[in-house]
């Protein structure tokens, strides 16, 4: 089987690992979670990194130190994995969903985000979905008008950039996740990067249970959010090989364009003048063949495919709830659609262009005879 996904680990990580226990620094304390979060911010041409346990807590530090909470309405795109709309969840906040475009799969940011503010909305998040930024400049002159703040949640996106600025810096605050299937990893990790000093402080505050002097006594209800040291040591290796691994993700996006571009019927990830693509998973849209078809057929030829996101509107855990329930009524049609016809296929960075090229195969075999029709 040819998996969606596997890690590549073949720096210092497993040497950085042992060092850790070794020195028994394998709680949070040790010199690899400043050192990870430092050598990430700069990464991402921010000033501060702030470590945690995953990318869903990331954003909700994120969220928290901006102050949201309960009743403030936060927008989010419809066309995301759940965590993005959950952290608004944790906060007490609503997340206010807005469709896709067609052309970048990533949220609208025409009228239809202009629509969905209103005196309650408090912030933005943004999706570079699947790798490929979002248009921040259109975002970032619509929060500026209503004085909204901008989040960036980045987790699919490692080192893409957007008119040559690295995605992470692009709005007040980014969160990234490093679990296992994104472009680095640290088995379950994240990171809030921020160029602003107080949500900074902010979060690194939140992170740890909001201690202050003196000890253990608490103005504030806190979280443990801690990154381990070895979750940062594998980081660390990680990051030290980040621009290769990007550049492999590339050269699978590409591997995969080239096999495929003769399937007028299959729509390959989108492409844009102002930024880059860094393929985290390589998307297609099926425009005649049943997705779900596909996607057995490909399995049982040893292809492992996962299917796009089911819209947020739609999901029965926002339905239940009063505050979301009236969204479930709105047609988004752009997101009903890349769910309804999109699948991405095995996206490692250790893909062979031999097995790049049997899985487009496969796909031509399938799809071929339905293609003439
Ligand atoms: C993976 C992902 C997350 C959550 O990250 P975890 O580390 O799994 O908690 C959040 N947002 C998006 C868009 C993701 O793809």
């Amino acid at each position: 089987m040819i998996p969606v996904c596997e890690p590549n680990l073949k720096g210092k990580e497993l040497e950085y690992v042992t060092d850790c226990m070794k020195k028994g620094d394998i709680s949070s304390q040790g010199e690899y979670v400043p050192k990870f979060e430092q050598a990430f911010a700069e990464f991402c041409e921010c000033k501060h990194g702030i470590g945690c346990a995953n990318g869903t807590v990331a954003l909700h530090l994120a969220l928290k130190a901006l102050g949201i909470g309960k009743g403030d309405e936060v927008i989010v795109p419809t066309f995301t994995m759940i965590a993005t709309a959950n952290a608004v969840k944790y906060c007490g906040a609503i997340p206010i969903f807005v469709d896709s475009e067609l052309s970048t799969w990533n949220m609208r940011v025409d009228e239809e985000l202009e629509n969905a503010i209103t005196d309650k909305t408090k912030a933005i998040i943004v999706v570079h979905t699947y790798g490929l930024p979002v248009d921040m400049d259109k975002v970032n002159d619509l929060a500026k008008k209503y004085s909204l703040y901008v989040i960036e949640d980045a987790a699919e996106a490692h080192g893409a950039t957007y008119k040559g600025k690295k995605v992470g810096s692009l709005g007040d605050v980014a969160c990234f996740s490093f679990y296992a299937n994104k472009i680095i990893t640290t088995g379950e990790g994240g990171m809030v990067v921020t160029n602003n000093d107080k949500i900074a402080e902010r979060c690194r505050s939140l992170r740890n249970h909001c201690f202050t002097k003196p000890r253990f006594i608490h103005y504030e209800v806190g979280f443990n959010y801690r990154m381990t040291n070895i979750q940062a040591a594998i980081g660390l290796g990680q990051l030290e090989r980040v621009n290769e691994l990007i550049k492999e993700k590339i050269r699978v996006g590409a591997t995969y364009d080239k096999y495929l571009s003769t399937l007028s019927y299959i729509e390959r990830p989108p492409k844009v003048d102002y930024a880059t693509n860094v393929y985290w998973m390589y998307g297609i849209r099926t425009m005649i063949f049943d997705k779900e078809e596909l996607m057995k057929e490909l399995e049982r030829q040893g292809v492992e495919t996962r299917s796009f996101f089911y819209p947020m509107h739609k999901q029965p855990c926002f339905k239940k709830d009063k505050e979301t329930m009236l969204q479930s009524y709105k047609h988004m049609p752009a997101s009903e659609m890349l769910y309804d016809t999109g699948l991405y296929l095995p996206s490692s960075t250790l893909l062979t262009e031999e097995q790049i090229r049997y899985i487009c195969d496969k796909i031509k075999v399938i799809t071929w005879k339905k293609g003439q029709e």
